[in-house]
């Protein structure tokens, strides 16, 4: 995948992630994990090679009926703030609805019922429904993202570094979640995360990527020190929220002036 500025993000990446599997997509900011995983959605279009879900060759032909298909899971949440934990979740159903119903925001009565056993799977409780989303806690919001993407019991759910903006205890009772509701439905689950020590807690299966590149790719049990050394280069990332490491300016580029010719 090379974006318009000339940028190589993925550098030939094959990957078959088969059905049920909680699979990470692992590695440091900026090393591809956001363009693999919207190249699953269509958002982004691989330049060389294709993309299928379900057997389904992604193009603009299929589009359409592949992301109700999708669930997807953000890092910021991506929730409506103002509007409540129902709707935030009844909005999961947009996708299916006729345009009527999705305008007027009148949800069948089936969809209600499916998003109050979600609220309540995710672990919310039944005050919580009419609550506005920008009341809860990080952890709330997340599992009312959680709770949206399951609406339409997605064969695949993409989560996006879901639990970067999270404290590493609630990090943890997330990914949990995550997994639990994944599990058991058979979802199949595709997570990027930059935390090693999480991506071996909760991956079956982890797919290490460095500048675009897949330096490892197996299960959890198998990405020992050795390969988490490699993957950093300085060493195991910590344990916690933020286990970056932080990128020194070279000699060359410190105190260099940026310009921006043209805006
Ligand atoms: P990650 O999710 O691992 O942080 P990204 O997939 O966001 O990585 O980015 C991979 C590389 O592609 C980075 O060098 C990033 O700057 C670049 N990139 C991402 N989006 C764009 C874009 N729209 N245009 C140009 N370059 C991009």
């Amino acid at each position: 995948m090379r974006y318009a500025d000339g940028t190589a993000a993925l550098k030939s990446v094959s990957m078959l992630v088969q059905r049920g599997q909680f699979c990470v997509v692992l590695g440091s900011s900026g090393a591809g994990k956001s363009t693999l995983l919207r190249m699953a959605n269509g958002l982004v279009v691989p330049t060389h090679g294709t993309v299928s879900v379900d057997g389904v060759q992604l193009d603009a032909r299929t589009l359409n009926a592949v992301r109700p298909r999708i669930g997807m899971v953000h890092q910021q949440f991506n929730l409506v703030p103002r509007a409540t934990v129902a709707m935030n979740v009844l909005c999961g159903a947009l996708p299916v609805l006729p345009a009527w119903r999705a305008l007027l925001a009148r949800f069948p009565a089936d969809a209600r019922a499916r998003a109050c056993e979600l609220i309540e799977q995710v672990g919310l409780a039944p005050e919580h429904l009419h609550r506005r989303v920008s009341d809860l806690s990080g952890g709330q919001q997340q599992r009312v993202g959680i709770a949206r993407a399951f609406m339409l019991n997605p064969p695949l759910l993409l989560a996006d570094e879901p639990v970067a903006s999270l404290d590493p205890r609630i990090s943890r009772e997330i990914l949990s979640l995550l997994r639990t509701q994944a599990r058991e439905r058979g979802t199949t689950v595709l997570c990027s995360l930059h935390q090693i020590d999480l991506a071996r807690e909760y991956a079956d299966r982890i797919v290490a990527l460095r500048g675009g590149a897949v330096m490892f790719d197996g299960p959890a049990t198998a990405f020992d020190d050795t390969i988490a050394h490699s993957l950093y280069e300085v060493g195991v990332a910590p344990t916690g929220q933020d286990a970056r490491v932080p990128v020194a300016a070279s000699p060359a580029t410190a105190g260099a002036k940026l310009q921006l010719q043209e805006v």
